[in-house]
């Protein structure tokens, strides 16, 4: 009987999708995916000078072989260059929408151990469900395909708005960015499940208000594991027939600057929106810090190891270069602790490429608050670019860690009892004791020209 219902069941199914692609909508095509192919290259030419030169995505290194995403119309002229390649495409299952996406796939799924929308939330959910009188769940907005942004708050008395500095935790702007989803997820765990045997998580949690909202666009990670894997933007239909906005552009603060830092262009991988804040998605962390008192923030994405503070839409100092520098300076030496992986530190214009409308610079801008983009490893394209494995979470937690309980830390000692920011308090101690000048920034290096 049970089996009768099945078959009767996946005949309803055939016959429904049969019905779908008649008389569905007709299907788009992406500019920034239709024309792609995979090619493998021999790991052991010297690729920098070709990366240089062809906007190239890594997809997964194996033995010798490193494949690449390269749009179709490059290909002759990396022949030319003298690498020699080879097309790959059909090891790799084509959707019906030309996107691209590995065969092989781990035990949890195409996204593995990284978390997708569905599994974040129940996540969340277990997490404000054990610890009551640790965290509470907020919803501060939804994205465009209905799904809700999620705010883990950790403090003591969560559901109270206590005179206590709030930290924010962001992650997952960028669709293909999964590794800082699981951040910012593991900082929030680690302090729930930590707070009764640790004596400085307790004093943190007890001081402080922590916000941890690990995935500011779900549309775009569902996208990312389900249809292209290096997607980046929110799923928006634009007017063109593209799809998606740069959340990390669509923020108010000298939003469309330039078009440089940003992309007027609905195809554009940088496209900033129609407006400041036209997205759902941007607008829910916007009611978040109008509805709490946020006073220090990261955001994360990756890959480049970096920690990158304002200003980003320019490149000169702010007037809390000083202060940035410092704190920014002092999470590196913490990460750099753990596992001897270096962060370089900077100003965002300077050290990756000039950003107009991104969330650290709103974040100081309107509110003057240190906030800070941590570029995650890895360090560059060949170590694999967005694309970490399964065995990084581990690694790259445990190695953010310190630095975020520290910047939790110093908002505590900033903030403590006063009810003003960690901004204005901060300079005021820097500049009591201010002994150096402004160093230059070492030369950055060629980062790739990838969007992060
Ligand atoms: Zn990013």
């Amino acid at each position: 009987m049970k089996k009768v219902r099945t078959i009767q069941t996946i005949i309803i199914l055939i016959l429904l999708s049969a019905v779908l692609a008649g008389f569905g909508p007709a299907r788009i095509t992406y500019p920034e995916t239709e024309s792609l192919e995979v090619i493998a290259l021999d790991w052991r030419q010297d690729l920098r000078t070709l990366r240089l030169n062809f906007p190239l995505d890594p997809l997964l290194a194996d033995g010798l072989k490193v494949y690449f995403l390269v749009e179709r119309k490059y290909l002759a002229a990396i022949g030319e260059s003298g690498y020699s390649y080879t097309i790959e495409t059909s090891r790799f299952i084509q959707t019906g929408e030309k996107n691209l996406r590995p065969k092989a796939d781990g035990a949890g799924g195409l996204n593995g151990a990284y978390h997708s929308y569905r599994e974040l939330v129940s996540e969340l959910k277990s997490l404000a469900a054990a610890y009551p009188g640790l965290a509470r769940l907020f919803i501060p907005g939804k994205s465009l395909e209905n799904r809700n942004i999620y705010a883990l708050k950790i403090s003591d008395n969560p559901g109270l708005s206590e005179n206590e500095p709030g930290i924010a935790f962001l992650g997952g702007h960028h669709a293909r960015e999964w590794i800082s989803v699981e951040v910012p997820l593991l900082i929030g765990r680690y302090l729930l499940e930590n707070y009764n045997r640790d004596a400085r998580v307790r004093e943190l949690v007890n001081s402080a208000e922590i916000w941890i909202v690990p995935l500011v666009n779900p549309d775009g990670l569902e996208y990312s594991i389900l249809n292209y894997r290096l997607w980046r933007k929110n799923r928006r239909l634009n007017q063109d027939g593209s799809y998606g906005v740069d959340l990390n552009r669509n923020y108010s603060y000298q939003w469309g600057y330039d078009d440089i830092g940003s992309s007027p262009e609905p195809f554009s991988a940088v496209f900033r929106g129609t407006g400041p804040f036209s997205e759902p998605e941007t607008e829910a962390i916007r009611n978040l810090f109008q509805s709490h008192r946020i006073s220090a923030a990261i955001s994360y994405h990756s890959f480049s190891q970096l920690i990158l503070y304002p200003w980003g839409y320019f490149d000169q100092p702010s007037e809390d270069e000083l202060l940035f520098q410092s704190l920014a300076a002092d999470m590196a030496g913490l990460i750099a602790q753990v596992n001897g992986r270096v962060y370089q530190t900077g100003r965002a214009a300077a050290s990756l490429y000039l950003t107009n409308g991104d969330f650290a610079d709103w974040a100081f801008g309107f509110y003057r608050i240190p906030a800070f983009t941590i570029e995650l490893p890895p360090v560059d394209l060949l170590q694999g670019g967005f694309l970490n494995s399964e065995s990084d979470i581990e690694p790259i937690f445990l190695e953010n860690l310190p630095a975020a309980l520290y910047l939790i830390e110093r908002a505590v000692a900033s903030y403590a009892g006063t009810g003003t920011r960690l901004g204005p308090l901060l300079r005021k101690e820097l500049e009591k004791n201010r002994k150096s000048m402004i160093k230059d920034r070492p030369g950055a290096a060629f980062m790739g020209k990838e969007s992060r």
